[in-house]
Parts: C-alpha cells; sequence; structure tokens
C-alpha cells in the first residue's frame, strides 16, 4: 500500500522555489494498477519518482505498507529501491552490458553471488520472452524487446511495486499491446503493484483499474477505469 499524506513537492530553494504538486492525498492498493494521467508538465513524474524518492517530497509524507519512507537515506533507502522496479519510455538500458548482464546489475548491487545472477536472469528472461537474446547487447534489439528486457531488470529483485514511467509511449500500437499485456500478466501472476504514468486515454482504459487525473500539480479526479471513462 502507497500512501501520499497531504504530499507537496517544491523544486529549487528559497525566491526561486516552485512548489509542482500541491495536495497530494491518496492511496494506491496493494496488486492494483493504478494509473497516473495528465498533460505534460502536470506533474505525472514528479508524483511518480516520489515513490522511490529519485524526488524527495517537501511536505507531508509518504507511507509504504504503513511505513514513512520520506525522510529514507543511506541504507534505507537502497533497501527501498531495491524493492521498487522501475521502466521508462527510452529503456534506460546500459548499452555496454549484454542483455543477461542488465538484467543481472541489480543482483551485483545486491551482492548475490554469480550462481544465483544468472540463475535469475533466465528465469527473467524466460517471463518476459526473450530466453534466445541472453548475449545480445540492447542496440542489436528492437524497441519492444528493449522494453522487454527493461521490465526483466525491473523485476530482478523481486519488487512489490513496479512504477512505469510513459512505457510505450516510444513504441507502436501493436508493440504497445504486447508490452500491456506482459504488464498485466506481471500483475496478475506475480501479484506486482503497478503504477502507469501515461498521457494516452487507450493505454490507462487496456491497463488500469484505477485512475487519478493530475493537472497543474492537482489532482483533479480519480476512480474506477470503467466508470470514469463509462460514456454517459
Ligand atoms: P509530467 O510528468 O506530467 O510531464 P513533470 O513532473 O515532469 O510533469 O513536471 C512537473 C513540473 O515540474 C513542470 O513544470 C516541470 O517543468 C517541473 N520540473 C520537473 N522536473 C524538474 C526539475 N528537476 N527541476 C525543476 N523543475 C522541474
Ligand atoms: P514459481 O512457483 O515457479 O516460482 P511464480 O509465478 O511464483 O512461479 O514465479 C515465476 C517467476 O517469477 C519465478 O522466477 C519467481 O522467482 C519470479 N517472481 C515471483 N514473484 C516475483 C516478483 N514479485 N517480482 C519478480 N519476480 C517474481
Amino acid at each position: 500500500m502507497i500512501q501520499f499524506e497531504h504530499m507537496k513537492k517544491s523544486y529549487g530553494v528559497g525566491a526561486d522555489a516552485h512548489e509542482v504538486l500541491h495536495d497530494v492525498d491518496f492511496t494506491i492498493h496493494d496488486g492494483e494498477v493504478f494509473g497516473i494521467l495528465g498533460s505534460s508538465g502536470a506533474g505525472k513524474s514528479t508524483l511518480v519518482r516520489t515513490i522511490n524518492l529519485l524526488e524527495r517530497p517537501t511536505g507531508g509524507r509518504i507511507l509504504i505498507d504503513g511505513v514513512d519512507i520520506s525522510n529514507a537515506t543511506g541504507k534505507e533507502l537502497k533497501a527501498l529501491r531495491a524493492k521498487i522496479g522501475m521502466i521508462f519510455q527510452n529503456f534506460n538500458l546500459f548499452q555496454q552490458r549484454t542483455v543477461l548482464r542488465n538484467i543481472t546489475f541489480p543482483l551485483e548491487l545486491a551482492g548475490k553471488p554469480k550462481a544465483q545472477r544468472v540463475a535469475r536472469a533466465e528465469r527473467l528472461l524466460k517471463l518476459v520472452g526473450l530466453e534466445e537474446y541472453a548475449d545480445r547487447y540492447p542496440s542489436q534489439l528492437s524497441g519492444g524487446q528493449q522494453q522487454r528486457v527493461a521490465i526483466a531488470r525491473a523485476l530482478a529483485n523481486e519488487p512489490k511495486i513496479m512504477l512505469c514511467d510513459e512505457a510505450t509511449s516510444a513504441l507502436d500500437s501493436t508493440t504497445t499491446v504486447q508490452i500491456l499485456d506482459l504488464l498485466r500478466r506481471i500483475n496478475r501472476e506475480l501479484g506486482v503493484t503497478l503504477v502507469v504514468i501515461t498521457h494516452s486515454l487507450s493505454v490507462a482504459r487496456n491497463i488500469c483499474d484505477r485512475v487519478a487525473m493530475i493537472d497543474g500539480g492537482n489532482i483533479v479526479e480519480m476512480g474506477e477505469t470503467a466508470e470514469l471513462f463509462a460514456n454517459p
């Protein structure tokens, strides 16, 4: 469970401070696919990046499973980030590492022994349907395949939460549907809670159980996807 309690975020300090999230107060439940919808600059990325403290709140609190993470540092911060996978629009793979070594990277950080890292990466490659591609480099793969590698890497430490920042925005419509299917399987079969940023209503309709619409740093609407998008 991810609870935002009157959470605020400003960039800059003093006279330059600029508040981009004003009073975010809602809860994402375990096992949900939760969509964050809004136009460019609305604050979607900033909101989602506070969950793993890539951005730190400047007011209010965030609780994960009842624990206030807002001030986590050092070991706590490392443990938090390990529990939360993240994927991006442009995949953010390591170009100098093979597919296998992209996926083992978080396990290296976690200090897992090599045999365990490789076994885990091979299982994940199978999960995302890329078992033949372990020794390729990212530049040798299509966009959809690169996003599958990024998904496998995000799952390496068995996170309970995965953050998806415009994960299908760089993909064509057929590939988008395939990646959304994979994300839904990860949600249903592994029980991973997904927080999905999108500017696309069709992505939200396809995969999200609930959505929050954000505009100018405020949540302006929230509800079940089926109800919000029902035609009157
Ligand atoms: P979205 O993801 O909805 O496009 P963002 O969260 O990226 O929105 O941005 C929200 C607002 O915060 C925008 O006005 C943006 O310019 C500003 N912003 C984002 N990141 C930074 C930063 N690192 N420093 C200063 N302002 C930022
Ligand atoms: P099994 O019983 O064969 O482990 P699961 O459906 O539980 O089947 O898991 C399938 C694969 O997904 C296994 O490799 C498992 O380690 C991995 N897995 C399970 N839970 C998670 C999770 N939360 N995040 C990432 N991978 C996971």
